[in-house]
């Protein structure tokens, strides 16, 4: 499988080769497919298999750069993951017009708020900044039609559980779910066995 398989959307295809990408990695070519389809994926990727570039090509193939509103919640275990996850997206994005913005911890509010109100199409952050961004009604999650967690066994681990749970409960229903884990499970996992982890992750 190539990038050009993958029916991206030409801007797109267009940054992925001026970042420098030639070929997708595997989880590239098994992640993305599913993610851009519209499916709830739960992959197993370590730091170093090109996992990021895999979510950050999926959030920017299905937004709509046509509204500023925001599409996709991208959430990260730190400031840094998150950090870096905003520069791939915006590197990658360079020629769709994307907005996207990194609200974590240690920042100043205001100015996250005000980036915010601007109109982000992509958000990654730390779930405490973010569940305080979406209370303060700057992060508006009515257009939020996916969710990504990087990293979801390191942020469960690192006790941000209650407060990945209650982003969800801001989040339209039927919200599609992408969850990157370290080390959760190995290889291929059966469906049963996904969907057990899926509901763990769910707010009830
Ligand atoms: P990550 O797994 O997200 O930490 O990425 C590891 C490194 O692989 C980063 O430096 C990426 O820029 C690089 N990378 C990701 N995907 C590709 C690709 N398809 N071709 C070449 N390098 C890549």
């Amino acid at each position: 499988v190539s990038f050009e398989d993958m029916k991206l959307k030409p801007e797109l295809l267009r940054g992925i080769y001026a970042y420098g990408f030639e070929r997708p990695s595997a989880i590239q070519q098994r992640a993305i497919k599913q993610i851009v389809s519209g499916r709830d994926v739960i992959a197993q990727a370590q730091s170093g298999t090109g996992k990021t570039a895999t979510f950050s090509i999926s959030a920017l193939q299905v937004i709509d750069t046509q509204t500023r509103e925001t599409q996709v919640l991208i959430m990260a275990p730190t400031r840094e993951l998150a950090s870096q996850i905003q520069k791939v997206v915006l590197a990658i994005g360079d020629y769709m017009n994307v907005q996207c913005h990194a609200s974590y911890g240690g920042t100043n509010v205001g100015e996250d708020m005000r980036k915010l109100d601007y109109g982000q199409h992509i958000v990654a952050g730390t779930p405490g900044r973010v569940l305080d961004m979406i209370r303060r009604r700057n992060l508006r999650t009515r257009a939020i039609r996916m969710l990504i967690l990087d990293e979801a066994d390191e942020m469960l681990d690192k006790g941000f559980k209650e407060q990945i749970y209650d982003v969800y409960r801001y989040l339209p229903p039927g919200t599609q779910e992408a969850n990157f884990t370290v080390s959760m499970m190995h290889g291929d996992m059966p469906q049963k066995e996904r969907e057990a982890i899926m509901k763990d992750f769910r707010a009830t």
